[in-house]
């Protein structure tokens, strides 16, 4: 193993036992704060059970195991999609928003803020690694919209260029299932 590797390693180490540490707290498993987190990061077209099942790389059986204690116990709603009536978007409640409040992204942040090597650099150091990481898994990149090759700016605002639907200025801030890579060069 590189010592790159064996960095990556422990720092997923100890973000995953941050994130057993949060959700101990609610009395949740990680998976559960992990769905939340999602869901507050997720844009319109990702807010979708399929969609979780395609980010975390897990069954639609445990999506829905999942989906079920987080609705029980009130931290998330379903509504039927008006446009496709089979769907159900998914959203956060006031409960499931409030915690993730205090939650181990905000440690990280923190200690981000510490580093003297520049934010837009190591973010874009590792999107490429995650990206080189999930074309070997075969999985989706999930993208910030704005930073899509579908993303159109214009006089009248953003659009999406795949749907051909306005974009607010929260909704270009948001992941995307449909994501896809800038062609650069
Ligand atoms: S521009 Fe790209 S990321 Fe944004 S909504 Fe359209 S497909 Fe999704």
């Amino acid at each position: 193993m590189t010592n790159t590797a064996l960095l990556l390693e422990r720092l997923g180490g100890l973000i995953q036992q941050s994130l057993r540490e949060d959700a101990a707290r609610h009395g949740l498993l990680p998976i559960h704060v992990q769905v939340l987190h999602y869901l507050a990061q997720a844009n319109h077209y990702s807010n979708l059970p399929i969609a979780i099942a395609e980010y975390f790389g897990i069954t639609r059986g445990t999506v829905s195991q999942t989906l079920a204690v987080l609705e029980r116990r009130g931290l998330l709603c379903k509504a039927p999609d008006s446009r496709h009536g089979k769907r159900l978007r998914l959203s956060l409640t006031p409960a499931g928003e409030a915690a993730l409040q205090g939650s181990w992204t905000g440690r990280l942040e923190t200690a981000l803020e510490g580093l003297s090597v520049g934010a837009a650099e190591l973010d874009g150091t590792l999107r490429s690694l995650l990206a080189a990481l999930q074309q070997i898994n075969g999985q989706r990149a999930f993208g910030v919209c704005r930073q899509c090759a579908h993303f159109l700016t214009g006089d009248s605002g953003s659009q999406c260029g795949l749907t051909g639907e306005p974009l607010t200025t929260a909704q270009s801030g948001r992941i995307c299932r449909e994501w896809t890579a800038p062609v650069t060069g």
